[in-house]
């Protein structure tokens, strides 16, 4: 699994990222995420719309793994009565 997939939660610093506009004239007013610092290699930057599309993805692969879970979890639950 690609931990970097979907919405980023914090840096590799550990830095809580927030929600901020672009400004500029090619990206203006799209959103993006960032952790606090202005500068660095492995801080967050990352288009918010592309991250959610991104999490959609994510989201939907472990909403189908809990199925399967629960799938076989029933399944053992039928083997045992
Ligand atoms: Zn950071």
């Amino acid at each position: 699994m690609d931990l970097r997939r979907g919405i980023p939660r914090t840096c590799d610093y550990g830095a809580a990222t927030i929600v901020l506009t672009s400004g500029t004239v090619r990206n203006p007013r799209r959103r993006f995420y960032r952790c606090g610092a202005n500068s660095g290699q492995n801080h967050v930057f990352k288009w918010l719309d592309e991250a959610h599309d991104e999490e959609f993805v994510v989201v939907g692969n472990k909403l189908a793994t809990i199925e399967q879970d629960l799938t076989d979890i029933k399944a053992d639950l039928d083997d045992m009565i």
